[in-house]
């Protein structure tokens, strides 16, 4: 056989091709040897191929004291040094003696409570050492725990509690009235207990109860594709194993200091909660307002000592923006959430060539992380930033739809088995059935990611993509669909889409909408629908730009053809009036939002999300307005004006009127407001 084959070495390296053309010429020979059955049957994979895909790339089996449960190893670290710090949240400190004593009180309100094994209790907290005290209460009485956090919107809040059954809801006396509200939507025979955090009274001995491996440890929802979020169920066997595989990895020991940064209602958030506190370490909570400040938090994790910090990709083009600050402390930089852009994680290794980068990949589904890539220079000259091998006691394979293992260096479905798989979705068998399958390889479940990856020679596996309409969003996991669900439900709305299109400041979401009655005025009616939407989404699921459209486009089949939906020329959604600035705190301000928002030039009057604006570009300016006016700006003045001509005249009005920190709303609030305009 005369063969001449060519190939794009951006996509193959030589060792692949190698392989393709083993697999190629195992092909034409079981065809010359006279094959006639169905291609698909052909074996596309040599024994040898299989061994490696199957097992070889799988050796992660590691002992870990997985029986014990989170609160026995806990309370041996609190016995073994009780007067060392276990958490800090800016000025406060608790022992490991103080968040014993303080989640065992709860631990025995819950006992008290009826509430136990397997239920989960929903907390409602700000992230701070309460949480914290919470989060391990609930463990010491057996029950698992649900995170609400208090800047989602109270529909959804009270959804999430409708949907999970919970018994119970802890709440601080921060919280309260929220909690009252939420707890009002519920009939009195369906509504859970409510129990008060300060008001906890009673035993502060050990309750002396134990989970097992199996019992449930949390639920954390994340958007579901059919509209009604879904309820990820986690046990503590994966839980223990997440956190405890990070120690020798990350080489974690007694004088670490792990941020806690993430929402709790994201799953990263749960390791960087316990993880500290089962090997004498400290975890430093860090409240949203420097959490989602790139240089703010990096100033903080140099102040605070902290050793180890986990951050989505978008957050850290954040921290490479300015000016270099001196890491001295920190040891380890995880990104995670989504794929971080090879050249970002370059310019970080150029930056810190002494701070580990470990690319860090998992879904909720699988108790978090599954693969770690400890990141190289070498490793970013691709066009995918590898997200490596499978962590300790887990297994990856890549599939095809039949489940059946793709060749070196195809694309397929990234699967996951092992101990990280959870237990599936809450009062859900459907779509758990769907999701967690037989292990074609073992006698456990398999979880489907949905999750498109390639598998180097070396083994070490590259993300490429998704199989589906998921999507992440400055690390947010948002189904389109779930959104789609929403505006369909409007009655302005005929028909609906949702896109995600890039833009000069990272992705953004994009609604496009077909009216029922084209007579209406659109501004009046988009106004509605995004009140609408706002009252029942988180602020990244409400989509920033709009478009009405006569009809969607269409594919042959009758289907929603994703591709052919229009981009949006964001820059010529920037005000057709330009007015420039007036006076030359208006010139500062206008400078510092298009150096920020990467734009040529900015109006007074021009709108901050119009501009392509979000959270985090919003705590940019805020930080960079006080560095260069050298005033003590707040950063909730960024939330509460969205043109240059506002903020100035906020700015003005600062120094005559101090304004009380009573009518300091909710950040997220004020966002969710904002978005809107
Ligand atoms: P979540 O359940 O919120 O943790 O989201 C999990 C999903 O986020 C995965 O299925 C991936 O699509 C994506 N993801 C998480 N980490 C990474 C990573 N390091 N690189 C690429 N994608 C990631
Ligand atoms: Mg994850």
């Amino acid at each position: 056989l005369g063969l001449h084959l060519s190939y794009d070495q951006r996509y193959f390296d030589e060792t692949t091709v190698q392989g393709m053309l083993g697999e190629f010429k195992r092909l034409l020979l079981a065809l010359v040897q006279g094959f006639h059955g169905d291609m698909a049957d052909l074996p596309l994979i040599g024994e040898q191929e299989r061994e490696f895909l199957v097992d070889g790339c799988n050796q992660s089996g590691h002992e870990y004291p997985l029986e014990r449960s989170y609160v026995e190893l806990f309370e041996e670290q609190v016995a073994r040094h009780p007067q060392r710090i276990a958490a800090s949240c800016l000025d406060q400190q608790w022992s490991y003696a103080e968040l014993n004593r303080r989640s065992n009180r709860l631990g025995h309100a819950l006992i008290a409570a009826g509430v136990g094994l397997d239920q989960p209790v929903a907390l409602l907290a700000e992230r701070n050492l309460d949480l914290l005290g919470m989060i391990i209460g609930s463990f010491k009485a057996g029950a698992g725990y649900l995170p609400l956090d208090p800047g989602l919107p109270s529909q959804r809040l009270s959804r999430i509690i409708d949907l999970s059954r919970t018994p119970l809801l802890v709440c601080t006396e921060a919280c309260l009235e929220q909690a009252a509200v939420l707890l009002e939507e519920f009939a009195c025979g369906a509504r859970p207990k409510l129990l008060v955090w300060e008001e906890l009274m009673g035993s502060e001995e050990n309750p002396g109860i134990y989970s097992a491996p199996d019992n449930l440890a949390y639920v954390i929802y994340t958007s579901g594709s059919t509209g009604l979020p879904k309820g990820v169920m986690v046990e503590q066997r994966g839980m223990l194993n997440n956190q405890l595989s990070k120690v020798p990895y990350l080489n974690l020991g007694q004088d670490d200091v792990i941020a806690q940064t993430a929402s709790q209602s994201f799953d990263i958030s749960v390791w960087q909660f316990l993880a500290a506190p089962l090997f004498g370490a400290r975890v430093d909570i860090v409240p949203n307002t420097l959490a989602h400040d790139p240089q703010g938090l990096l100033a903080h994790v140099q102040a605070q000592g902290i050793t180890v910090l986990e951050s989505v990709p978008s957050l850290i083009q954040g921290m490479l923006a300015q000016d270099r600050i001196s890491l001295e402390g920190l040891r380890w930089m995880l990104p995670t959430g989504e794929a971080m852009p090879p050249e970002l994680a370059h310019q970080w290794l150029l930056r810190y060539p002494e701070i580990g980068l470990v690319n860090a990949y998992g879904p909720a589904e699988c108790s978090d992380d599954v693969a770690f890539f400890r990141v190289d220079l070498a490793s970013t000259r691709g066009t995918y930033l590898p997200i490596g091998t499978p962590t300790d006691n887990n297994r990856l394979y890549l599939l095809d739809g039949a489940l059946e293992l793709v060749p070196q260096g195809a694309v397929g479905e990234l699967c996951v088995a092992g101990t990280g798989v959870g237990r599936g979705y809450v009062s859900d068998p459907l779509r758990t059935a769907q999701a967690f399958v037989p292990n074609p390889f073992g006698a456990d479940r398999l979880y489907r990611t949905g999750d498109l990856a390639r598998r180097r020679s070396d083994g070490v596996l590259e993300y490429v993509g998704r199989i589906d309409h998921q999507v992440k969003i400055r690390g947010y996991r948002i189904e389109l669909g779930e959104i789609e669900a929403r505006l369909h439900e409007q009655p302005e709305v005929r028909d609906a889409a949702v896109g995600v299109q890039e833009g000069v400041n990272g992705k953004h979401l994009v609604g496009y909408l077909v009216a029922t009655d084209a007579q209406l005025n659109p501004g009046e009616r988009l106004d509605r629908i995004k009140q609408r939407l706002r009252a029942e989404l988180p602020e990244y699921m409400v989509p920033l730009h709009w478009l009405w459209l006569d009809r969607l486009p269409l594919n042959a089949n009758g289907k929603l053809d994703r591709k052919a939906l229009p981009a949006l020329e964001i820059g010529q959604l920037q005000s057709q009036d330009y007015l420039a600035p007036r006076n030359e705190l208006e010139q500062t301000l206008a400078g510092i939002w298009a150096e920020v928002l990467k734009v040529e030039r900015v109006g007074v009057q021009d709108n901050f999300f119009e501009l392509g604006g979000h959270s985090l570009l919003a705590t940019q300016i805020a930080s960079r307005v006080q560095k260069t006016l050298q005033r003590d700006v707040p950063l909730r003045a960024m939330f509460e004006c969205s043109t240059v001509e506002e903020l100035a005249g906020y700015i003005d009005g600062l120094a005559a009127n101090e304004i009380s920190a009573e009518k300091v709303d909710r950040l997220s609030d004020l966002m969710a407001e904002l978005e809107g305009l």
